[in-house]
Formats: C-alpha cells, structure tokens, sequence
C-alpha cells in the first residue's frame, strides 16, 4: 500500500514517502510519495516532452478525451467521493456533489475544446489599415503548473487539468499534500481516456520545496495557483514573467436587507458559514443584516444551525466534520477565543478531536481576526446595521474581494450594492458562498489574480496571436 507518483504514464516509485492520516479519527490512510526536487525535474520534462503531442491532437480529439474521462469518472463517483471523504474530512454528500461538479467541469471543458473563437480585427479602422485582413487564434501555451489546495481535492483540480488539455497544453500538478489521493485517481482516469503519457504528471510532496522548482524553470509557461493569499504572493514573486492565475482566500460578507425573503435567506446563510466546516474560499463569513429584522434573523439562524448533525464524514447523515487538521483546529479556536476577549458572545465553538461544533459570534470587534482576516472554519460573525450603506461600507473594508451576496426585495438597493462593492463577483438573492463551474470566478485585493470558470481558464492559459494578411 502505497502511493507513487505518476510520471509520463506510469507510477514512479519516489525516495522518500510520508503517511497520510484521516483528519476525522488519526487513521492511517494511505503512504504517499513525496517528491524530492529531481522528481519533480523529471515530471516537467515529461510534460514538455509531451506537449509536441499534444499541440498536434486536433480540437474535436481533445474533447473526446476529456468527454470520456467525464464519463469515467461518473461511473466511478462513489468510490471517488469516498476518497475525497476520507482524505479531506468532507462530509459524504457534499463529496458526491464535488463529484458530479467535477463531471461538468470536465465536460464544460470537452465542449470549450470545440468553441474556442478568436475575432477579427477590422483592420482598415486604421489609417494604412487598407486591404489588410486580420484575424486572432488561440494557441496553446506548454507545460502549466497547477499547485492546488486541500478543500476541494477534485474539482479544483480539474478546473485547471480540464481547460489545459482542452487548448492542447500539458500539466505538471502538485497537489496539497493533506489530499493527494484524489490527484492520483483523476490521472488515471484521464489515461483510461486515452490521455497520451506525460500530458497530466501528478507530483506530490511538500509545496516549499516544489513550489520553487517549478516557479524557476523555463520550460513552465504558466502558474496556475489556488491556495493562501500568503503562498500565492510567494509565487507571484518567484515566477518571473510565467503567466499566472491566483485564486486565494477570502472573508466573504453577506448583506441582508429589512425587505427580503427571510426565511430563504437564513436557511442560506446557515449553508453558507458552515458547509465543509467554513473550508471553503467563498465561505459565508460575515453576515451584515439590517437593525430592523437583525433580532429575528439571529433567533431563525440559531435554531437552524442548532439542527446541523455533527459526525463522521462516511456517515451520510453528517453535515459537519473535522476541520483539516490539528493546527488548524487551535487556530480556529484562538481566533475565536480573541474574539471573545474582546467582548464578542460566542454560541457554539465546542469541540470534540478536530471537530469543532458550528460558531455563531456577535458584537465582534472589527479589528479581531474573526473579522478581518479568513477563518477557513466553521464560524460565522453576524453584525447589525442601520443601512445597506453601511453594510456595503464594512464589506468593502477588507484586504479580500472574492465574492459577495445580498438578500433584497429593492432592485435599486440591489444594483447600487452590486456597483460599490469591491469583489470579483456579486450574487443578488444568493449567498456568497455560490459558484457554478462555468462562471467566470476569481478575485480582487488579496483574493487573487486572474479568472477560473473554464472558458475564462482556458483564455488564461493560452496565448492570443494575430495574423495579419496583406491582400
Ligand atoms: P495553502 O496555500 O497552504 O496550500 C495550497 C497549495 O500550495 C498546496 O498544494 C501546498 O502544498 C502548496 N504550497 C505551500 N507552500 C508553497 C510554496 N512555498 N510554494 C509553492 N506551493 C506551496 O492552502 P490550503 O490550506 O491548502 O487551502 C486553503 C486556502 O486556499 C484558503 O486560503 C482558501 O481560501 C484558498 N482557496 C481559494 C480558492 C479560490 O478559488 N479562490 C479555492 C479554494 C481554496
């Protein structure tokens, strides 16, 4: 039982290998390579071998590729859903729903294969522009890093494996070293499709030692980074003039209006703060809700979350496990304990191993983490205010701009809102923690550069050339 690395087709024994525990109760679940510098060297020489391959696959070739790797994995869901379970700590359901997003993800992919347009440039717009015609084609760029984060182990992963292999690009991936598991399937999977050897290499191992190695070498064209804003900074500075795709954190705010459909905007919210324990970049962090239905939407909240089922993540009845690990669970809880310190009441925040029980907080001060840096746990802060205003106001004071929400019935509110605040997407009626794997995706400030939502990966990972002809 163990776990090599996958390498230009075949699974490569490492020198070095570490344990792998279950988040939830410390069983051992599996050894896994990790991979030294060399490895790593070797695995992006396959993949620039490969991309003479693969440029050459035509368009219609790469999407039958990527629409049978979708169906592969759609027969194998429940025994992919079950890794993803066990090695993230993800509640079964919310693993079976990752499952069928990375389906579509894959298969949004196969079909952008086929639809990736340039424009034509109308070139006598220009003085001397006279009987020329010209036009842009997208080109693949080479090898694309893709280093990935722990809490969506599958669908982020495959929002940069799908949209590479759909422009013809190959992949060097490292995934987060708490979740290498499902990595490992997925590239098995896409060989079953008939991926040729080399275009998708799975490398994992320890991100500082790696991370470097692929930042510094010529032949990786592109950066596509989805993790903390601290590592994500790091990369930045490291990689040159590589292209590059940050997709970081984030304390995402929710605005709740006096006139809104209450009812479907707090069983919503409870969605939101704690689905897969608050791991989530778009996790509904801050709720700001009007003074004049504040009192009622907390009595509602409450009594909500008091009904989410704490338990193991196999047990389909679950809707909360273990955060990721033991640091992260002290963290968590010294954040919140801050927060009481300076004069917060906190409701929940119990914990039992590295479970911790779903956090409500109210009257937070503004200045303490809970509130202005991101948790990555299951703790909501709810504030009043007198206006939407001022909640646009508090929203926007934050080093992160991913996403946003507002729950209101007045359009005008909802369309001035969705204009002042400083994010990358605002969802009017929806919570912030709302994404679907087409839409364009990705942050402002500490949130990140760039988009994901694999049209606009796929734009991000190819290169615009114009031609002109001279008629
Ligand atoms: P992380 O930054 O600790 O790790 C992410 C990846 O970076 C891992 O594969 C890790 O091994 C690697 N890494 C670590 N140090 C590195 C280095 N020096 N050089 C190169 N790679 C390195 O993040 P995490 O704890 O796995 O994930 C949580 C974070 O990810 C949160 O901040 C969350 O908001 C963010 N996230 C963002 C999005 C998004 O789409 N915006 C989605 C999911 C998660």
């Amino acid at each position: 039982m163990a776990r090599h690395l996958f390498i230009n087709g075949i699974d490569v024994q490492a020198n070095d290998y570490y344990e792998l525990y279950n988040p939830f109760d410390g069983s051992l679940i599996d050894t896994v390579a990790r991979a030294s510098r060399e490895e790593m060297l070797a695995a992006i020489e396959a993949a620039d071998h490969a991309f003479q391959t693969m440029k050459a696959i035509p368009a219609h070739k790469r999407a039958d590729i990527l629409y049978r790797a979708a169906q592969i994995l759609e027969e194998r869901a429940e025994e992919v859903a079950r890794v993803i379970a066990i090695e993230a700590g993800k509640p079964i359901r919310a693993a079976r729903t990752e499952v069928s997003r990375s389906v579509q993800t894959l298969r949004f992919s196969a079909e952008g294969a086929k639809s990736m347009y340039g424009e034509s440039i109308p070139m006598d717009a220009a003085r001397g522009g006279e009987n020329r015609l010209g036009f842009t084609v997208f080109e693949p760029i080479g090898v694309v890093a893709a280093i990935t984060p722990f809490n969506f182990p599958l669908n982020l992963v495959v929002h940069k494996v799908g949209p590479a292999i759909a422009v013809g690009n190959t992949v060097v991936l490292k995934p987060a070293e708490q979740t290498p598991l499902s990595s490992y399937l997925l590239a098995s999977i896409f060989q079953q499709a008939g991926l040729p050897d080399g275009a998708l290499n799975v490398v994992s191992g320890d991100g500082p030692v790696l991370g470097p190695v692929v930042t510094q070498d010529d032949r990786i064209k592109k950066v596509s980074f989805t993790g903390s804003p601290e590592v994500g900074k790091l990369i930045r500075s490291q990689s040159g003039l590589k292209k590059i795709t940050l997709e970081l954190g984030s304390n995402s705010a929710l605005i709740v209006d006096r006139h809104c459909d209450l009812a479907r905007c707090v069983e919503r919210a409870v969605e939101g703060a704690f689905a897969y324990a608050g791991q989530v970049c778009i996790h509904t962090q801050r709720i700001y809700v009007h003074e004049g239905i504040y009192d009622s939407f907390v009595t509602a909240f409450r009594e909500k979350m008091d009904q989410l089922k704490i338990g193991d993540p196999l047990d389909e009845s679950t809707d909360i496990s273990a955060v990721i690990n033991e640091r992260s669970r002290q963290r968590i809880l010294a954040w919140i304990e801050e927060a009481r310190q300076l004069g917060a009441t906190v409701y929940g925040g119990r914990t039992d191993g590295n479970v911790i029980s779903p956090t409500l907080v109210l009257n937070a001060d503004p200045q303490s983490k809970l509130v202005c840096q991101e948790v990555f746990g299951p703790v909501v802060v709810i504030d009043r205010v007198e206006s939407m205003e001022e909640a646009v106001q508090k929203t926007n004071r934050s080093r992160y701009g991913l996403n946003a929400g507002i729950f209101t019935q007045d359009l005008t509110t909802a369309f001035q809102a969705a204009r002042q605040l400083h994010v990358g997407q605002v969802l009017i009626n929806e919570i912030p923690t709302f994404r679907l794997d087409h839409m364009p995706y990705g942050g402002v400030k500490d949130s990140g550069v760039g988009r994901e939502g694999v049209k606009y990966a796929m734009q991000e990972m190819s290169e615009t050339k114009l031609i002109v002809v001279t008629l």
